[in-house]
């Protein structure tokens, strides 16, 4: 990737992020995902390959033919909360 498609900026430096994968309601999160981010607004890239791994690790935990660590998460609504 030459250039960041949300800003334009050209400076994408390499990085490990975490993504959050969701899908039907399920979630899972993966550490140290390889990405290119963009040093002015933050953006971050996958490559296809990586993005497609994500979704088969995700098919594989959920059908129960690999397993990873679970967390419990806190959920809250805050549908009450006005904006200002
Ligand atoms: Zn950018």
């Amino acid at each position: 990737m030459q250039q960041c498609t949300f800003c334009g900026n050209k400076h994408l430096k390499k990085t490990l992020t975490e993504y959050t994968y969701r899908r039907d309601g399920a979630y899972m999160i993966f550490h140290n995902v390889p990405a290119v981010q963009c040093e002015f607004c933050g953006e971050k890239y996958f490559a296809a390959k990586t993005l497609k791994q994500i979704d088969n690790e995700f098919a594989a935990v959920k059908n129960g033919t690999r397993h990873a660590e679970e967390i419990r998460v806190p959920v809250e609504d805050f549908a009450q909360l006005d904006v200002a």
